[in-house]
């Protein structure tokens, strides 16, 4: 821990973030100590509701665990760094999506503090934090491409600059990650974050790749792809529900109790079925938008310029994903080169506030927008609508008053 106030501290400015948009409470203090530096991380605390005995979010339990443990966060950041003789000079906190309930009790919080320590307050977007994450250590050029799969959401972006974001590819149905805990479910796992559990089980008895005898029937098509599905749909979307459809139908033909030699079985073939899914539908996407003619005639090079994919949220963390998605996707054919990717650390994968605060500074540094005491939650809110906001612009003095890099 840092000491409450150090001479290095007094340089620059402080940000406080809060995000509660689903399971997650968090709390970060970031500090930003010259104008071009990045932002540093002081600080985070989180705590997770436990979903193992409900199976899953239920919304006003979650708006009443945040209701708990937000104001707390916030206390023992404010005891440990001082804000009583140094308050933060800037608040942030997601603003959406998310579920409202869980949404409003941070906004409310962060209102209250802006109000009390006379501050500007930033309404985040929360997945322009998951795809600004890497620029914590790193310098990801525009336009890049972000690959988001966790447990509430699974997209493929194109970012042009921090305030204009388009979604490429969506799920039509549920999130990668609620399939994959659900399948987990389905087959006896039992806790949290059953998907992470399925991936160390599937490491620990792994499937002999040769072995072509299949000790139960699971469908093996991947949805959208075959003869009846066109190639190039005008839409490309990912479903996940089809994944849980088809164990919840095995399950229901295999009248007995599923062997363990089964579960083994399942285990391996829906993870990977459900991650080639993914690759499978992202190559749709980079032949759509690359450069090659012969391998898509309408392909309009959209991401020609792109040297960068972000692959971020929980199930990014999965080694499984990552080697498909570093082996298996087809950048050369389609747009000529490979782009780099970046894995940022499992912890600020899942949700987390620091990627709060630092897409808030970006917010409010480069797109030069801020929120009012009119702020509500945005329980549904579109990257690409990013910029569609009541937001009041920054002007000079706000500016200034809050980035002052002073030695
Ligand atoms: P998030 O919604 O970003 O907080 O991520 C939580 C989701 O990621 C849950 O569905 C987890 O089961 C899933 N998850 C976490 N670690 C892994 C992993 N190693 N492999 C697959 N899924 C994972
Ligand atoms: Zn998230």
């Amino acid at each position: 821990m840092l000491p409450a106030i150090s001479r290095q501290a007094r340089r620059g400015y402080r940000v406080l973030a809060l995000e509660s948009s689903c399971d997650d409470s968090c709390v970060a203090l970031l500090e930003k100590l010259a104008p071009h530096a990045r932002p540093r991380v002081v600080d985070h605390y989180k705590l997770t509701l436990s979903l193992a005995a409900a199976g899953g979010i239920i919304p006003t339990a979650a708006q009443v665990f945040h209701n708990y443990t937000i104001g707390n966060l916030v206390d023992k950041m404010a005891t440990d760094y001082g804000f009583d003789q140094r308050p933060p000079d800037l608040i942030c906190v997601t603003k959406g999506p998310g579920m409202a309930g869980s949404l409003t009790a941070s906004l409310q919080l962060a209102k209250g503090l802006a109000l009390a320590w006379r501050v500007p307050l930033v309404g985040v977007h929360h997945m322009l934090g998951h795809l600004l994450t890497p620029q914590l250590d790193v310098d990801v050029k525009y336009p890049f491409l972000s690959l988001l799969c966790s447990g509430g959401h699974t997209m493929l972006v194109y970012s042009q600059s921090v305030g204009h974001h388009e979604v490429i590819i969506n799920t039509m149905d549920i999130a990668v990650g609620d399939s994959l805990d659900k399948c987990a479910r389905e087959i006896g796992f039992y806790g949290n974050q059953l998907a992470r559990e399925m991936e160390k089980y599937v490491r620990d008895h792994p499937w002999p790749t040769n072995d072509g005898n299949a000790p139960i029937d699971l469908a093996s098509n991947l949805p959208m792809k075959g003869p009846k599905y066109p190639r190039f749909p005008p839409v490309i979307e990912f479903s996940f529900a089809s994944f849980l459809l088809r164990v919840k139908t095995t399950l229901k033909n295999h009248q007995d109790p599923i062997t363990e030699h089964q579960r083994q079985y399942i285990a391996h073939h829906i993870q990977s079925m459900v991650f080639d899914h993914i690759i499978d539908r992202i190559n749709v996407a980079l032949m759509k938008h690359g450069t090659n003619k012969k391998l898509c005639p309408t392909a309009d090079g959209k991401f020609a310029r792109v040297n960068d994919i972000v692959c971020s949220g929980g199930v990014a963390a999965n080694k499984l994903l990552r080697h498909k998605l570093s082996h298996n996707l087809q950048f050369t054919h389609t747009i000529g080169h490979e782009p780099t990717f970046h894995f940022p650390p499992l912890d600020l994968c899942t949700d987390n506030a620091i990627m709060i605060g630092l897409a808030g500074i970006e917010q409010f540094e480069q797109l030069r927008v801020m929120s009012d005491m009119l702020a509500v939650a945005r329980p549904k809110w579109p990257l690409n609508e990013l910029m569609d906001e009541p937001w009041v612009p920054v002007d000079d003095a706000t500016y200034d008053k809050v980035t002052q890099f002073k030695l």
